[in-house]
């Protein structure tokens, strides 16, 4: 069984979210730099190529997005890499604790996925600063000579962290790496570091790099919208955060557009810049709002609904840089009462209405169909048909 995706599914990013407190403008140490560290087994030696192969990588990454900013009509902006003087990549060397194979194995099924690597790279990393840790676990698999890698990110708009997770992944020199395994560690690096901006999945075009695209290599407008103030694309910003209150109000629903209107209120003493609305349904983005003052109220209007309550999440990006996100839950129960479903078939809707208790003639709606769980066809008369609910 080898089916390792390219990306690892990261709805860790809400998750960390809640647990990250914005930094505040009496504890930040202003960094605000991507630090690199390269994890390897006890038993196996370090590869010599590692630094410049990082470096490479990253570098054409940092690039990459400033390319991006520019695209959209922004200003070049990208991330700061911890380097020395000479500007070369500081990339710190952490060897684990134990084997190949304790790494390798306490990974696949283990609930933290990342395992034993990952708690020790905990360890090495300053909370105090703000850091985002970018780390590169480098194992070996003795099942196959594939390459193959994995990441997860996540952060608040002061401090975040990517790990990588490759197997048979040969940093040898630059010109010897085959290109589809560069530009395969080179997605995975974006997409991860996306993430630790507060970036979320993006699947409405499979080419933004935010997706599960094949070959993703666009940020979207709304991502760009959403970097441009980053703190880690804006190092010179001045550190205040006040918090940014981001509050729901009651959802509407448009039942001849079969849609429903979400509208937020939103307020932060730092100014507005921007807002990005994720739900469940979508597993990412719906779309993004441009800001601007000191208090708003944003409305957002989806199809994108599949179950009676859902979760949905609004991002707001401040002026100087700092985010949050607001959770909240939906129910929609009164949207998918007023979607009417058409059962042309007498018989069958017949049969829906003794099973629900409706009369006869009242419309049967989405919220109606929920109700039902098993349909069972009578085998000697065709015309019987029974349905239970729940
Ligand atoms: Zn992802």
């Amino acid at each position: 069984m080898k089916t390792t995706p390219y990306f690892i599914l990261t709805l860790l990013t809400f998750t960390m979210l809640a647990f990250l407190p914005n930094s505040f403008a009496q504890d930040d140490t202003s960094e605000y730099v991507v630090r690199v560290i390269y994890f390897y087994p006890n038993d196996i030696e370090p590869q010599e190529s590692v630094p410049a192969t990082l470096s490479s990588l990253v570098k054409d990454v940092q690039k990459f997005f400033a390319d991006e900013m520019e695209r959209h009509g922004f200003d070049r902006k990208t991330f700061k890499l911890e380097t020395d003087e000479n500007d070369q990549l500081i990339v710190q060397q952490v060897i684990g604790k134990f084997d190949n194979t304790h790494y390798y194995t306490h990974y696949y099924g283990d609930p933290s996925r990342y395992g034993a690597a990952e708690t020790e790279i905990n360890d090495k990393i300053d909370r105090s600063k703000n850091v985002i840790y970018l780390s590169w676990i480098d194992l070996y698999n003795p099942n196959t000579v594939e390459f193959q890698i994995s990441g997860i990110g996540s952060g608040s708009s002061s401090k975040g962290r990517v790990l990588l997770r490759s197997t048979n992944f040969d940093f040898a020199n630059i010109e010897r790496i085959p290109q589809n395994h560069y530009i395969r560690a080179w997605t995975v690096i974006f997409h991860e570091l996306g993430h630790a901006f507060g970036l979320n999945h993006d699947f409405r075009n499979d080419v933004y790099i935010m997706s599960y695209g094949a070959a993703p290599d666009q940020l979207s407008y709304c991502a760009a919208k959403w970097l441009r103030t980053h703190r880690y694309f804006n190092t010179n910003e001045t550190a205040i955060n006040d918090n940014t209150m981001i509050k729901m109000l009651t959802p509407e629903v448009n039942s001849t557009q079969i849609s429903i209107r979400l509208k937020f209120e939103i307020a932060d003493p730092d100014g507005l810049h921007h807002a990005m609305l994720i739900t469940q349904a979508a597993q990412g983005l719906i779309d993004c709002k441009e800001l601007s003052g000191y208090s708003s109220t944003v409305e957002f209007v989806t199809t994108n609904i599949t179950a009676d309550s859902t979760v949905v999440s609004l991002g707001v990006m401040d002026s100087h840089g700092n985010f949050k996100t607001g959770k909240f839950s939906v129910s929609i129960s009164s949207f998918l009462a007023s979607k009417v479903v058409p059962i042309p078939d007498a018989n069958l809707a017949k049969a829906v209405h003794e099973a629900l208790a409706l009369t006869p003639t009242t419309s049967i709606t989405q919220l109606d169909m929920l109700k039902l769980t098993t349909l069972k066809r009578s085998e000697k008369q065709e015309h019987e048909i029974f349905l239970n609910t729940r």
